[in-house]
């Protein structure tokens, strides 16, 4: 029953939505072309203030992606990564450890391009694919360890730390069992801080000054914590530059997403003149289809979810973005063709697309207090029958429909309450997806 509630909600407000974006089509004046996400503006906004030093975020490099909801955006191939080094390299770019970074932003060394690589949680990928090819290049590199997890199978050991260690890789603390720390009393919060260090500087025989958030969550009493636990700097997951001006305790990393990470560099890294930085952030081609598929009465908002959904080619084809903005919220809605499918849908990985979209809808487009997402098929139409276009609610069918607030985004991975048609996604659909709760 509370599925079908749900999903008879998702059709009103689907509508309410759409008779709003026909309403508001009258009145759009397709114009707003130079919209861009606010990751972009940032780019643009560093490029002003010259050289940039940034951190860039991995979880895993691998030839093989692992299941999990996150799993395929955040994998990125040995291949890829061989070309991001070598790419930074042939460009002149500085490649460092955080703290080094660090170091050199505040002591006013930075160069003209410099880049510290960060991966997080600990997966003994990192160790087998991405260490080797660090050692190559000659390049150091950062690595947040959840602790609770080193030994057991897909995490590093203590062995692969030390080898880390040994190649001049700087290891850092990420929580004992990997949680949110706002969601910890203030003991609880700390002991996950303080034990991650003091185990790896047990195992390491060395000093520990480097963490990062889970999930980038912190607050001032949090940051202070860490600080007290002797470690000099904090990595969030918001995206930005480092600067002198930079918290060392809420320094920004931009995430390296399979398939767009040597983009994202090159744009943060190019050296082109201001006017043409928005161009070079997003390309032409892009901005265009963004601008095709965008609806509702915030059109620069929902441009730039379109943008930011649409950058990474996920397999799902993305039809529609509508951002409604009313005054007690803004709903952006994207609509998903349930039957334009590249591969056979797999149900886990679906709802990893789904929730990476949500994320990345919520990172590009602070205004958006909530994002609904539903991927439809259309109905068979007898002949002769009238089909009212592009906004043809009553000729699709939904067969996925989620809602998620920013909130609930920040609190937990998964896709709040969610309805599946039956027989959709059959494929792949033995297991429900992680944290979902059908
Ligand atoms: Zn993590």
């Amino acid at each position: 029953m509370r599925v079908l509630r749900q999903a008879g909600k998702g059709h009103r407000l689907f509508r309410e939505v759409v008779l709003i974006a026909r309403a508001a089509r009258r009145l759009f004046i397709a114009a707003i072309v130079c919209a861009v996400a606010a990751s972009a503006r940032g780019i643009a906004a560093e490029r002003e203030h010259g050289p940039v030093a940034v951190i860039f975020m991995y979880h895993h490099v691998s030839p093989t992606v692992l299941p999990g909801p996150y799993a395929r955006a955040l994998t990125v191939t040995p291949q890829e990564f061989a070309a991001q080094l070598s790419w930074l390299r042939t460009k002149g770019c500085r490649i460092a450890t955080v703290d080094e970074l660090v170091t050199d932003v505040h002591g006013g060394q930075r160069g003209a391009c410099e880049a510290a690589l960060t991966f997080d949680d600990g997966y003994d990928d990192v160790a087998t694919y991405a260490l080797p090819l660090l050692r190559q290049t000659g390049a150091r590199a950062t690595f947040y360890i959840a602790t609770g997890f080193v030994g057991q199978s897909g995490h590093v050991s203590v062995r692969q730390l030390r080898a880390l260690a040994a190649a001049g890789m700087e290891i850092g603390a990420h929580t004992v069992h990997h949680v949110d720390l706002m969601t910890l009393d203030r003991m609880q919060a700390r002991r996950e801080i303080q034990e991650s260090a003091a185990s790896l500087r047990r195992w390491l025989h060395g000093p520990v000054t480097a963490f990062a958030y889970p999930a980038g969550r912190y607050d001032a009493a949090v940051a202070q914590d860490v600080a007290r636990a002797g470690l000099a700097t904090a990595v969030t997951t918001d995206p930005g530059g480092v600067s002198p001006a930079s918290d060392s305790y809420a320094l920004p990393r931009y995430r390296i997403e399979r398939g767009s990470g040597l983009s994202l560099m090159q744009a943060l890294f190019a050296v082109a003149p201001r006017a043409a930085a928005a161009a070079a952030t997003v390309p032409t081609t892009l901005a265009h289809i963004a601008h095709e598929r965008i609806a509702g009465n915030a059109p620069d908002v929902a441009e730039a979810v379109a943008v930011a959904i649409l950058a990474p080619r996920f397999p799902e084809q993305v039809l529609k973005v509508h951002v409604l903005a009313l005054p007690s919220a803004t709903v952006a809605g994207i609509v998903l063709s349930g039957v334009k499918f590249h591969a056979p849908v797999d149900r886990r990985q679906f709802a990893g697309d789904v929730r990476m979209m949500i994320d990345r809808a919520m990172q590009a487009a602070p205004a958006v207090d909530e994002v609904d997402v539903w991927a439809t098929v259309p109905l068979p139409v007898v002949a002769g029958a009238q089909v009212s276009g592009d906004y043809a609610v009553p000729t699709s069918r939904t067969v996925f429909s989620c809602a998620v607030t920013r909130m609930q985004a920040a609190g937990t991975p998964g896709l709040g309450l969610t309805y599946w048609d039956p027989t959709f996604l059959a494929a792949g659909a033995a297991a429900p997806a992680q944290g979902e709760h059908v």
